[in-house]
């Protein structure tokens, strides 16, 4: 994917065109970089000393890239083999800090991309973390619960030599829950013989912060909510699609209910469910938490509500506000003038990367409101950064607290958004703006530190 067009900055597309020739195999993560560069043009062009100090180039690299062989027994006693990763990306203002997703199309582009757009994230939370993303293409689908366990013994036997508490934190991503997350601390104790916070989504007996679990879709409600606010609208009684029936999809649709919208259809990769009456969430934690079975289910407890087959079917359905939280780049062009004429008046990323740049034109061209990935995503990791912090000094904050600190949280991320946008004259672009503010920050500490 070859943007020549992307800028008219002659560093800014000299380091970008390099990029592309020694990772064409690498789409998702060019389309990240192509995605941030397009925002950063006139701080670049109105500060020299990123070019001086070469940071673009130093900030596209990054620090290191761990892989390893993963060897487990599955349950007919057969040796299986995967591959694990780790991307410690970025390290100028904290320890590197990301998840660790477990999908059969886990390679290193998507770790990239995933590992890159963490950096901005981390910055824009206003805590001290890094940015670095992790994974293995292991699929946990149709696996036993001892299955799980021994690919995340096998697989944290060979990561524990790379993190640690002051060094690398992961986390939960696509494929890893609590589930996952208890079985690779566990691991990580017996090998160590340390009880640290060296990973966060952990359970709450064992050092796991109230309000990880919800937080992401939490966040991004009121990332989302915090936007229509400025705009004297909010969500209330609003009618709401999401996608996906994950982590951060099913929290998505709580604090969206508990706000006074209607969420009406999600997904899994098979196909989606449409209830018009508004889905039950406590349903859908039934048949996905409980159960880990499809969504298709949902209409055993809900007769009246439909299913249809394959997942792209849920953008054809008019609302007032979508909420991807699936996967990356789930709407592409095509979809967004679909999602356009629908009426659909607001997009609020909960997934990383679900639009693509052409889609996002799409979106802009028609005037949606649009808060990207990066900013409105950001509570899942700023809970964890609050777990880190309830770790450290060895006590737990109650649900009411650490809720409020995450609210507070995504108030100030909007905030940067907003101001980031003002600084390089494009009000209101809260896609500019969040990666303006996301990489002064970390570029400034890059400089500061020397090369
Ligand atoms: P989960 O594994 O809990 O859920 C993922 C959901 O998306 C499932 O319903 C899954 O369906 C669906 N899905 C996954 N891949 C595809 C695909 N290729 N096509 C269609 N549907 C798909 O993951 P999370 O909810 O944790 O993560 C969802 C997104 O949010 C990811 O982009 C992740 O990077 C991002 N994110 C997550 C955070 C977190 O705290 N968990 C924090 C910030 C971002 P199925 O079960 O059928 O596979």
């Amino acid at each position: 994917m070859l943007h020549n067009d992307i800028v008219k900055n002659e560093y800014m597309l000299n380091v970008y065109n390099k990029l592309n020739e020694r990772y064409e195999t690498q789409p998702e993560f060019l389309q990240s970089v192509y995605e941030v560069f397009q925002s950063l043009e006139p701080l670049i062009d109105n500060h020299p000393i990123y070019q001086r100090e070469g940071v673009l180039e130093r900030i596209v690299e990054p620090e290191r890239i761990i892989k390893f062989k993963v060897e487990w027994i599955d349950d007919n006693n057969q040796v299986q083999i995967n591959h694990g990763y780790r991307v410690q990306f970025n390290s100028a203002i904290g320890p590197y800090k990301g998840g660790l997703r477990f999908h059969p199309s886990v390679n290193e582009s998507i770790l990239k991309f995933l590992g890159f757009e963490q950096i901005f994230k981390n910055s824009l939370t206003g805590l001290s973390l890094g940015g670095g993303k992790g994974g293995s293409d292991f699929n946990p689908k149709g696996k036993s619960d001892r299955e799980v366990m021994r690919f995340c013994q096998a697989f944290m036997t060979e990561l524990s030599k790379h993190i640690g508490a002051d060094t690398d934190v992961p986390a939960g991503d696509i494929g890893v829950g609590g589930r996952e997350i208890g079985y690779l601390f566990g691991q990580y104790k017996k090998l160590r013989n340390e009880f640290t916070g060296v990973l966060t989504g952990k359970g709450l007996s064992f050092g796991g912060s109230l309000v990880r679990t919800e937080a992401t879709g939490y966040g991004l409600c009121y990332y989302a909510e915090e936007m229509l606010n400025a705009r004297g609208d909010s969500l209330k009684g609003k009618v709401i699609t999401i996608s996906g029936s994950g982590n951060v999809a099913i929290y998505a649709n709580e604090k969206a209910t508990q706000l006074g919208a209607k969420v009406v259809a999600m997904s899994d990769s098979n196909g989606y469910i449409y209830d018009k009456d508004g889905i039950d969430v406590s349903i859908i934690k039934e048949i996905k938490e409980v159960k880990r079975e499809r969504i298709h289910t949902y209409l055993n407890y809900r007769p009246n509500a439909e299913y249809h087959e394959g997942w792209k079917g849920i953008w054809s359905i008019p609302v007032d506000i979508i909420l991807p939280c699936a996967t990356q780049n789930e709407i592409d062009e095509e979809t967004a003038k679909k999602i356009v004429e629908n009426g659909v008046k607001v997009i609020a990323e909960g997934s990383n990367m679900p639009t693509t740049p052409e889609a996002i034109e799409v979106f802009k061209q028609a005037g949606l409101l649009f808060a990207p990935s990066k900013a409105a995503n950001a509570g899942g990791v700023a809970t964890s950064g609050l777990e880190m912090s309830q770790d450290s000094i060895r006590l737990s904050w109650t649900f009411e607290e650490t809720d409020r600190r995450l609210k507070d949280i995504m108030k100030g991320i909007y905030q940067n958004c907003v101001d980031g946008a003002e600084e390089v004259n494009r009000p209101g672009d809260l896609v500019v703006g969040a990666n303006v503010a996301g990489f002064k920050k970390v570029a400034d500490a890059m400089i500061a530190q020397g090369i």
